[in-house]
């Protein structure tokens, strides 16, 4: 399997964007407190910028995700793997995740969530691939809408690699063996 990365979002781009989200998140929480939860691990990097650039009291908080499996993609259950350490009830919550594709991943996080009644609860995402949406989502913040490519970096991974890379790339990968399938080379 032969993989190219074309660039498609540079450093300066996506931190001008994260400057951008960050300052529509302070004007709309001014004087709130804000518990900020990353949602493990793709959005660990772009969480990072992002609360740097926040200016009202903010707690941080992690969670993390796996679907199930192809049983499960249609009816959208999620297992936790992590869940929160923090009690969300009463506050504030903006989710922060890397990527939305299908949306299953944040319609099924939103629902189990907003059952712990918290005083608000609300999405920022630096990417958005509605194209491949299967249920209805829409983030409240979004950096950049994206077509139907698979991009790496800035926290993406293909089978854990290319986390580190500081910009986004769309990765292409080319065949050579035509018995190797994509999901074989531990890409989704
Ligand atoms: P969904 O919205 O389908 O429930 O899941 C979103 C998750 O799928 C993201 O958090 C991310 O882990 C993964 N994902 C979706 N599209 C891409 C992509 O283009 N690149 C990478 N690296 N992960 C993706």
């Amino acid at each position: 399997m032969l993989e190219r990365l074309e660039i498609l979002f540079t450093e300066e781009q996506l931190r001008s964007k994260v400057k951008e989200l960050a300052e529509q998140i302070n004007r709309d929480y001014q004087g709130k407190e804000l518990l900020v939860v990353g949602i493990l691990r793709g959005a660990f990097v772009f969480m990072a910028d992002l609360v740097r650039n926040l200016e009202m009291p903010v707690i941080i908080d992690f969670v993390a995700v796996s679907s199930y499996g192809d049983d499960t993609v249609s009816s959208g259950v999620v297992r936790i793997l992590k869940d929160l350490d923090e009690t969300i009830t009463g506050k504030h919550v903006l989710l922060v995740e890397d990527i939305i594709d299908t949306g299953l991943t944040l319609k099924y996080l939103c629902k189990t969530l907003e059952a712990r009644k918290p005083a608000s609860l609300k999405v920022c995402t630096i990417l958005d691939k509605p194209s491949r949406r299967k249920v209805e989502f829409t983030p409240d913040y979004n950096g950049f809408t994206i077509p139907d490519h698979f991009v790496v970096g800035y926290g993406l991974d293909c089978a854990q690699r290319y986390r580190n890379l500081p910009s986004i790339y769309i990765l292409h990968q080319e065949c050579q063996d035509i018995s190797l399938t994509k999901g074989e080379a531990g890409c989704e």
